[in-house]
Protein backbone atom coordinates (compact mmCIF):
# COMPACT_ATOMS: atom_id res chain seq x y z
CA UNK A 1 0.00 0.00 0.00
CA UNK A 2 2.79 2.46 0.69
CA UNK A 3 4.49 2.36 -2.70
CA UNK A 4 0.92 3.01 -4.30
CA UNK A 5 -0.40 5.36 -1.72
CA UNK A 6 3.39 7.35 -3.07
CA UNK A 7 2.71 7.12 -6.22
CA UNK A 8 -1.15 8.84 -5.75
CA UNK A 9 0.70 11.62 -3.65
CA UNK A 10 3.14 12.37 -6.54
CA UNK A 11 -0.15 12.37 -8.71
CA UNK A 12 -2.15 14.37 -6.89
CA UNK A 13 0.66 17.08 -6.04
CA UNK A 14 1.46 16.96 -9.64
CA UNK A 15 -2.72 17.80 -10.75
CA UNK A 16 -2.59 20.13 -7.99
CA UNK A 17 0.76 22.14 -8.80
CA UNK A 18 -0.69 22.24 -12.22
CA UNK A 19 -3.91 23.87 -11.38
CA UNK A 20 -2.31 26.16 -8.97
CA UNK A 21 -0.33 27.09 -11.68
CA UNK A 22 -3.26 27.52 -14.12
CA UNK A 23 -5.05 29.68 -11.41
CA UNK A 24 -1.89 32.15 -11.44
CA UNK A 25 -1.10 32.47 -14.53
CA UNK A 26 -5.01 33.38 -14.66
CA UNK A 27 -4.95 35.51 -12.26
CA UNK A 28 -1.60 37.29 -12.95
CA UNK A 29 -3.25 37.91 -17.01
CA UNK A 30 -6.26 38.76 -15.68
CA UNK A 31 -4.87 41.20 -13.87
CA UNK A 32 -2.42 42.94 -16.23
CA UNK A 33 -5.17 42.71 -19.11
CA UNK A 34 -7.53 44.53 -16.42
CA UNK A 35 -4.93 47.16 -15.77
CA UNK A 36 -4.24 48.00 -19.19
CA UNK A 37 -7.86 48.60 -20.12
CA UNK A 38 -8.37 50.14 -17.17
CA UNK A 39 -5.77 53.03 -17.88
CA UNK A 40 -7.62 53.30 -21.04
CA UNK A 41 -10.87 54.19 -20.09
CA UNK A 42 -8.95 56.94 -17.40
CA UNK A 43 -6.92 58.62 -20.92
CA UNK A 44 -9.79 58.48 -23.07
CA UNK A 45 -12.08 60.66 -20.06
CA UNK A 46 -9.25 62.49 -19.85
CA UNK A 47 -8.86 63.47 -23.01
CA UNK A 48 -12.82 63.60 -23.42
CA UNK A 49 -12.67 66.49 -20.64
CA UNK A 50 -9.43 68.61 -22.13
CA UNK A 51 -11.36 68.58 -25.49
CA UNK A 52 -14.54 69.94 -23.11
CA UNK A 53 -12.22 72.53 -21.77
CA UNK A 54 -10.77 73.67 -24.98
CA UNK A 55 -14.47 74.11 -26.03
CA UNK A 56 -15.68 76.27 -23.04
CA UNK A 57 -12.76 77.92 -23.81
CA UNK A 58 -13.27 78.57 -27.53
CA UNK A 59 -16.99 79.95 -26.30
CA UNK A 60 -15.93 82.14 -24.12
CA UNK A 61 -13.43 83.84 -26.44
CA UNK A 62 -16.48 84.96 -28.23
CA UNK A 63 -17.18 88.63 -28.12
CA UNK A 64 -19.77 89.41 -25.74
CA UNK A 65 -18.97 86.05 -23.46
CA UNK A 66 -21.52 83.90 -25.60
CA UNK A 67 -20.23 80.69 -23.72
CA UNK A 68 -21.53 81.45 -20.66
CA UNK A 69 -25.18 80.67 -21.02
CA UNK A 70 -27.02 83.06 -18.60
CA UNK A 71 -25.11 86.11 -19.77
CA UNK A 72 -26.03 85.08 -23.62
CA UNK A 73 -29.52 84.43 -22.89
CA UNK A 74 -30.02 88.22 -20.81
CA UNK A 75 -27.96 89.35 -23.80
CA UNK A 76 -30.80 87.98 -26.66
CA UNK A 77 -33.43 89.31 -24.54
CA UNK A 78 -32.35 92.47 -23.72
CA UNK A 79 -32.46 95.25 -26.68
CA UNK A 80 -29.24 97.23 -27.23
CA UNK A 81 -30.92 100.80 -26.10
CA UNK A 82 -29.35 103.43 -28.84
CA UNK A 83 -27.90 107.19 -27.83
CA UNK A 84 -29.03 109.85 -29.98
CA UNK A 85 -27.41 113.51 -29.85
CA UNK A 86 -29.65 116.39 -31.67
CA UNK A 87 -28.11 119.53 -32.30
CA UNK A 88 -30.72 122.14 -32.53
CA UNK A 89 -28.72 124.11 -35.23
CA UNK A 90 -27.33 127.74 -34.79
CA UNK A 91 -27.52 130.12 -31.59
CA UNK A 92 -28.91 133.37 -30.88
CA UNK A 93 -25.82 135.01 -31.50
CA UNK A 94 -23.68 133.28 -34.21
CA UNK A 95 -19.96 133.50 -33.14
CA UNK A 96 -17.45 134.51 -35.98
CA UNK A 97 -14.47 133.68 -34.34
CA UNK A 98 -12.56 130.83 -36.40
CA UNK A 99 -12.03 127.17 -35.68
CA UNK A 100 -10.85 124.13 -37.87
CA UNK A 101 -12.75 122.64 -40.44
CA UNK A 102 -11.47 119.34 -39.52
CA UNK A 103 -9.12 118.07 -36.99
CA UNK A 104 -5.41 118.84 -37.95
CA UNK A 105 -7.03 120.95 -40.96
CA UNK A 106 -4.77 124.41 -41.60
CA UNK A 107 -8.15 125.62 -43.24
CA UNK A 108 -10.60 127.51 -40.72
CA UNK A 109 -14.07 128.77 -40.81
CA UNK A 110 -16.73 130.88 -38.36
CA UNK A 111 -17.38 128.62 -35.18
CA UNK A 112 -21.19 129.20 -35.54
CA UNK A 113 -22.92 130.72 -38.33
CA UNK A 114 -26.12 132.92 -37.47
CA UNK A 115 -28.85 131.13 -39.49
CA UNK A 116 -31.48 132.17 -41.67
CA UNK A 117 -34.98 133.74 -40.92
CA UNK A 118 -38.54 133.38 -41.25
CA UNK A 119 -39.47 135.54 -44.40
CA UNK A 120 -43.12 135.58 -42.94
CA UNK A 121 -42.63 134.81 -38.91
CA UNK A 122 -39.06 136.74 -38.93
CA UNK A 123 -38.26 134.06 -36.67
CA UNK A 124 -34.69 133.44 -36.77
CA UNK A 125 -33.66 129.72 -37.58
CA UNK A 126 -31.35 129.01 -34.07
CA UNK A 127 -35.59 129.27 -32.31
CA UNK A 128 -37.19 126.99 -35.21
CA UNK A 129 -34.73 123.89 -34.85
CA UNK A 130 -34.58 123.83 -30.87
CA UNK A 131 -38.38 124.05 -30.98
CA UNK A 132 -38.56 121.64 -33.20
CA UNK A 133 -35.74 119.65 -31.00
CA UNK A 134 -37.45 119.53 -27.90
CA UNK A 135 -40.80 117.88 -29.97
CA UNK A 136 -37.77 115.66 -31.69
CA UNK A 137 -36.39 114.69 -27.74
CA UNK A 138 -39.71 113.54 -26.42
CA UNK A 139 -40.39 111.73 -29.34
CA UNK A 140 -37.47 109.87 -28.79
CA UNK A 141 -37.68 109.43 -25.40
CA UNK A 142 -40.79 108.16 -25.57
CA UNK A 143 -39.70 105.18 -28.14
CA UNK A 144 -36.98 103.74 -25.57
CA UNK A 145 -33.85 106.09 -27.33
CA UNK A 146 -31.13 107.40 -24.99
CA UNK A 147 -31.00 110.68 -25.77
CA UNK A 148 -28.95 114.12 -25.43
CA UNK A 149 -29.24 117.65 -26.08
CA UNK A 150 -26.27 119.41 -27.51
CA UNK A 151 -28.49 122.81 -26.42
CA UNK A 152 -31.58 123.71 -24.56
CA UNK A 153 -31.74 127.21 -25.00
CA UNK A 154 -30.64 129.82 -27.24
CA UNK A 155 -28.75 132.09 -25.27
CA UNK A 156 -25.42 129.64 -25.60
CA UNK A 157 -21.82 130.00 -27.49
CA UNK A 158 -21.37 126.15 -28.44
CA UNK A 159 -19.05 126.00 -31.62
CA UNK A 160 -19.49 123.18 -34.41
CA UNK A 161 -16.50 121.16 -33.43
CA UNK A 162 -17.71 121.59 -29.81
CA UNK A 163 -21.28 120.38 -31.10
CA UNK A 164 -19.40 117.10 -32.63
CA UNK A 165 -17.87 116.42 -29.26
CA UNK A 166 -20.66 116.20 -27.90
CA UNK A 167 -21.81 113.22 -30.02
CA UNK A 168 -18.27 112.14 -29.89
CA UNK A 169 -18.22 112.11 -26.10
CA UNK A 170 -21.44 110.22 -25.93
CA UNK A 171 -20.15 107.76 -28.63
CA UNK A 172 -23.65 108.49 -30.01
CA UNK A 173 -25.30 105.68 -32.29
CA UNK A 174 -26.82 108.45 -34.34
CA UNK A 175 -25.66 112.35 -34.18
CA UNK A 176 -29.10 114.54 -35.86
CA UNK A 177 -27.81 118.03 -36.69
CA UNK A 178 -31.54 119.97 -37.24
CA UNK A 179 -31.29 123.27 -39.70
CA UNK A 180 -33.06 125.03 -41.79
CA UNK A 181 -32.27 125.98 -45.06
CA UNK A 182 -32.46 129.99 -46.79
CA UNK A 183 -32.21 130.61 -50.89
CA UNK A 184 -32.72 133.90 -52.87
CA UNK A 185 -35.57 132.47 -54.44
CA UNK A 186 -38.48 132.29 -52.31
CA UNK A 187 -39.79 129.25 -54.78
CA UNK A 188 -38.06 126.97 -53.24
CA UNK A 189 -39.09 124.35 -50.75
CA UNK A 190 -38.35 121.50 -49.53
CA UNK A 191 -36.70 118.77 -47.46
CA UNK A 192 -32.94 117.38 -47.43
CA UNK A 193 -29.96 115.95 -45.84
CA UNK A 194 -26.62 116.25 -46.14
CA UNK A 195 -23.29 113.70 -45.23
CA UNK A 196 -19.63 113.34 -45.83
CA UNK A 197 -18.63 111.89 -48.90
CA UNK A 198 -16.54 108.42 -48.76
CA UNK A 199 -13.15 110.14 -49.56
CA UNK A 200 -13.74 112.66 -46.66
CA UNK A 201 -10.17 111.99 -45.53
CA UNK A 202 -11.58 112.64 -41.73
CA UNK A 203 -14.30 110.62 -41.44
CA UNK A 204 -14.72 108.60 -44.81
CA UNK A 205 -14.77 105.21 -42.78
CA UNK A 206 -18.37 106.46 -41.62
CA UNK A 207 -19.61 107.63 -44.80
CA UNK A 208 -21.85 104.13 -45.11
CA UNK A 209 -23.64 104.57 -41.85
CA UNK A 210 -24.14 108.72 -42.24
CA UNK A 211 -25.41 108.02 -46.41
CA UNK A 212 -27.77 105.19 -44.71
CA UNK A 213 -29.00 107.47 -41.86
CA UNK A 214 -29.08 110.47 -43.89
CA UNK A 215 -31.35 108.48 -46.57
CA UNK A 216 -33.37 106.44 -43.70
CA UNK A 217 -34.04 110.06 -41.98
CA UNK A 218 -35.06 112.64 -45.18
CA UNK A 219 -37.58 110.09 -46.80
CA UNK A 220 -39.26 109.70 -43.66
CA UNK A 221 -39.55 113.15 -42.70
CA UNK A 222 -40.69 113.56 -46.08
CA UNK A 223 -43.37 110.49 -45.98
CA UNK A 224 -45.27 112.34 -42.59
CA UNK A 225 -45.29 115.30 -44.25
CA UNK A 226 -45.47 115.50 -47.32
CA UNK A 227 -42.37 117.74 -48.01
CA UNK A 228 -40.91 117.62 -51.77
CA UNK A 229 -37.46 115.62 -51.49
CA UNK A 230 -34.92 117.10 -52.45
CA UNK A 231 -32.16 113.95 -51.63
CA UNK A 232 -28.58 113.58 -49.99
CA UNK A 233 -25.99 116.02 -50.16
CA UNK A 234 -22.71 114.95 -49.75
CA UNK A 235 -20.18 117.44 -48.77
CA UNK A 236 -17.02 117.64 -47.23
CA UNK A 237 -17.08 121.31 -46.63
CA UNK A 238 -19.26 121.10 -43.18
CA UNK A 239 -16.95 120.96 -39.47
CA UNK A 240 -19.85 119.45 -37.49
CA UNK A 241 -18.90 116.46 -39.80
CA UNK A 242 -15.85 116.88 -40.29
CA UNK A 243 -15.28 116.41 -36.46
CA UNK A 244 -17.42 114.02 -36.13
CA UNK A 245 -16.44 109.97 -35.00
CA UNK A 246 -19.94 108.99 -35.15
CA UNK A 247 -22.63 108.49 -37.98
CA UNK A 248 -24.19 111.85 -38.24
CA UNK A 249 -26.46 113.79 -40.75
CA UNK A 250 -27.77 117.56 -41.32
CA UNK A 251 -31.39 117.36 -42.09
CA UNK A 252 -32.57 120.75 -43.78
CA UNK A 253 -36.25 120.34 -42.38
CA UNK A 254 -37.41 123.38 -45.22
CA UNK A 255 -37.14 126.96 -46.40
CA UNK A 256 -37.33 129.57 -44.41
CA UNK A 257 -37.28 131.95 -47.18
CA UNK A 258 -40.44 130.01 -48.37
CA UNK A 259 -43.13 131.80 -47.49
CA UNK A 260 -46.08 128.68 -47.01
CA UNK A 261 -42.82 126.33 -45.82
CA UNK A 262 -41.74 129.29 -43.14
CA UNK A 263 -45.08 129.49 -41.48
CA UNK A 264 -45.50 125.83 -41.20
CA UNK A 265 -41.87 125.28 -39.83
CA UNK A 266 -43.46 127.20 -37.12
CA UNK A 267 -46.67 125.53 -37.10
CA UNK A 268 -46.86 122.88 -33.44
CA UNK A 269 -48.77 120.38 -35.60
CA UNK A 270 -46.10 120.40 -38.16
CA UNK A 271 -43.32 120.23 -36.00
CA UNK A 272 -44.79 117.33 -34.84
CA UNK A 273 -45.02 115.52 -37.86
CA UNK A 274 -41.51 116.31 -38.40
CA UNK A 275 -40.52 115.02 -34.94
CA UNK A 276 -42.46 111.72 -36.00
CA UNK A 277 -40.63 111.34 -39.17
CA UNK A 278 -37.31 111.97 -38.12
CA UNK A 279 -37.96 109.58 -35.65
CA UNK A 280 -39.40 106.93 -37.80
CA UNK A 281 -36.25 107.51 -40.04
CA UNK A 282 -34.09 106.83 -36.63
CA UNK A 283 -36.30 103.63 -36.45
CA UNK A 284 -35.66 102.32 -39.86
CA UNK A 285 -32.25 103.19 -39.72
CA UNK A 286 -31.86 101.11 -36.65
CA UNK A 287 -33.76 98.16 -38.00
CA UNK A 288 -31.75 97.13 -40.71
ZN1 LIG B 1 -28.65 126.31 -40.46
Amino acid sequence: MSGKTGKYKKIITAILTSFILLISVTAVTGFIFFTKNYDIVIETDNKQEAHVKEKAKEKNSVPGNAGNTPQSTSSLTTEKVFTVVIDAGHQKVGDPGQEPVAPGASQTKAKVASGTKGIVTQKPECEVTLEIAQILNAELKSRGYNVIMVRESNDVNISNSERAAVANNANADAFLRLHCNGSNDSNVNGALSMCQTKNNPYCGSLYTYSRKLSECVLSCLCAETGAKNRGVSETDSMSGINWCKVPVTIIEMGFMTNPAEDRLLSDVDYQKKLAAGIANGLDLYFKN
